[in-house]
């Protein structure tokens, strides 16, 4: 048995979880992943035969297909082939981690791929490492076959055994935020990656579930072993691998304690939104898929301040969803919300959210800086066909229910008139078809480049209303990737660069008359709650699982009481002077 070890990372998901590590080896994400059933694991196994037999023929056929006059390796190399896919160490253990872990078959392939790339790795022999690639072919034929057959028929629900901490938590080295997304339909109980700042996209989706998580915990998945039993403290960034059982007495005491504070917050949920000055405030949600609108409603939610619409977009190889896809996901959450707005934001794709299909187009890859290239509705306006497709799903769906169109990403005053005259474009079609839509339906625009903030009143002269994206704001204001561990130790709300940039959007929103929230992850931070109010917020979107913690600080909050400390923090510019005021603030 080893000692215990104690890991530390970026906490970005609340709470504590305890469970057995569950690791995702990196190309295992590549395929399609889930858990199955224990009287699945035959017809798991018969499907991964069926792949082998289709394999098989296929490579028969081609020697057979081989000219008479083909080199003498194209045959050497079909048996090869061949051989390998009769090979024990691909087969027997292909079917061993169907069996013993539950693998479905394409994920079982993945990481015994991923485990027989290891060894070759190692071969001095240059000749023989190159038979790596041998294997990959192999698999790679196995998985195409895979593709055109019938998959185990339910997603996985883990029978977890709370009290022998049997659940399963997700260690891996890094997960896209479209993988993430996976995750949202699987009783995972946490989260922890090598890599991820805070405001991540994959720390996001997180968040979003509701489960502990902690990032950038470097070497996670190298020190961490399958099945290992480990606590994720999420509001430390804490992981401890085979805790002491003092230790896990501590974590599971606190567990409980941090569970029944969750079940008070429930009873927060029907009352009215209201500061104790009397001041009424709006909790929005944001989504990332049409079901997420459930999930808001029953959180009480006002209605949805931000649906990001990218996820629709990915995992869906080398093609975008066309407009009959969109418009029935957009409609479904329109539905769902039953009556209560939802402001559906227009494809942000790019920096740490690429989409498949982009890899294809303008050397997107090898763009210098995706962060700063073209993301979001650069990208959309490069694209006008697809950005209409999304205009016209859009509108079409708000037939169905009060709807507001919500732009990423812009700073300029050409790129918002170009979106506007696009808007203008598909409205005009859809009239030309005799389609309904919200003729008033209002457009309004991401504040969350600094230029944007600074010269807001472009945005206030043309636009219905403004969010606050804090998450890029501070990522673009202090030039910190917020997707890189290394430098997430500087990704600060609360530097005075920031505080004065909002206070100051906020301020000239509020003179004009135009209606502001903020929908970063600030705005579901309880911490940050006071000081938004005392710059004026009424409109905050976040998370559904954030909503009563935040609510709850507002009922306990005189706005009136936040005049002055507010005042001090905006005027703090050393460290210890801004802290003494958000102090005082807290206290006010
Ligand atoms: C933001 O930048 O704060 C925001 C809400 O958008 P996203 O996190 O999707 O970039
Ligand atoms: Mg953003």
């Amino acid at each position: 048995m080893r000692v215990s070890l104690t890991l530390h990372g970026i906490p970005v998901s609340c709470g504590i979880a305890i469970g057995r590590a569950y690791l995702i080896a990196p190309a295992a994400l590549d395929v399609d992943h889930y858990l199955i059933e224990a009287d699945q694991i035959d017809a798991e196994i018969d499907r991964f035969h069926a792949a082998q037999a289709a394999v098989v023929a296929e490579l028969a056929e081609l020697r057979d297909d081989l000219a008479a006059d083909a080199p003498s390796e194209m045959g050497a190399f079909i048996d090869v082939h061949t051989m390998i896919l009769n090979d024990a160490m691909l087969v027997q253990e292909t079917i061993d981690l169907i069996r013993t872990r539950r693998y479905n078959v394409e994920w079982a392939l993945a990481e015994q791929l991923e485990i027989l790339g290891g060894y070759f790795d190692d071969i001095e022999d240059e000749y023989l490492r190159e038979r790596k690639a041998d294997i990959e072919q192999v698999v790679e034929r196995l998985l195409k076959a895979l593709a055109g057959a019938p998959t185990a028929a339910s997603l996985v629900v883990h029978t977890a055994v709370s009290n022998g901490h049997n659940e399963m938590i997700v260690v891996a080295h890094d997960i896209a935020p479209a993988d993430m997304l996976q995750f949202k339909t699987q009783a995972f109980k946490g989260f922890v990656t090598d890599l991820g700042g805070r405001t991540s996209h994959t720390a996001i989706v997180a968040r979003s579930l509701g489960i502990p998580a902690s990032v950038g915990v470097q070497q996670a998945s190298v020190l961490i072993r399958q099945n290992d039993l480990i606590i994720v403290d999420g509001d430390h960034g804490i992981v401890i691998v085979d805790p002491a059982p003092i230790v896990l007495e501590e974590y599971s005491y606190r567990q409980s304690e941090k569970l029944l504070e969750q079940r008070k917050l429930q009873r927060l949920k029907f009352s009215p939104t209201q500061a104790l000055c009397g001041t009424k405030i709006d909790l929005c949600a944001n989504i990332e898929l049409p079901e997420d609108a459930q999930v808001a409603v029953e959180a009480g939610a006002m209605g949805v301040g931000l649906f990001r619409t990218e996820f629709l977009f990915m995992n869906h190889k080398h093609q975008l969803p066309e407009e009959e896809e969109q418009f029935e996901a957009y409609k479904r959450a329109i539905e769902l919300m039953n009556g209560k707005p939802v402001t559906i934001r227009t494809i942000d794709v790019g920096a740490d959210k690429p989409l498949d299909s982009m890899s294809g187009g303008e050397g997107y890859e090898t763009a210098p800086n995706p962060a700063l290239g073209l993301r979001a509705i650069r990208w959309s306006l490069s694209e006008p066909q697809m950005f209409i497709t999304q205009l016209r799903a859009i509108l079409r769906a708000s037939a169905f229910g009060p709807t507001k169109i919500l732009i990423p990403m812009l700073a300029h005053a050409q790129e918002i008139d170009q979106t506007l005259d696009l808007i203008r474009e598909a409205e005009r079609q859809l009239d030309e078809a005799g389609i309904a839509y919200d003729r008033k339906i209002q457009v309004g625009a991401m504040i969350e480049i600094p230029a944007a903030a600074i010269a807001v009143r472009l945005f206030l002269s043309r636009l219905d209303f403004l969010s606050i994206g804090t998450n890029d704001l501070i990522q673009y204001t202090l030039a910190i990737d917020r997707a890189d561990n290394s430098v997430a130790h500087l990704y600060d709300p609360l530097h005075p660069a920031v505080l004065n940039l909002i206070a100051f959007t906020l301020r000239e929103a509020k003179r004009a008359g135009v209606p502001m929230s903020v929908c970063g992850e600030m705005a579901g931070d309880p911490s940050a709650t006071r000081l938004l109010l005392g710059l004026g917020l009424t409109e905050f979107s976040m998370h559904p699982s954030q909503l009563l913690v935040v609510k709850q600080e507002i009922l306990r909050s005189n706005l009136k009481a936040f005049e002055k400390p507010v005042a001090d923090v905006l005027a703090a510019y050393e460290p210890a002077e801004l802290q003494a005021a958000l102090t005082a603030l807290q206290k006010a």
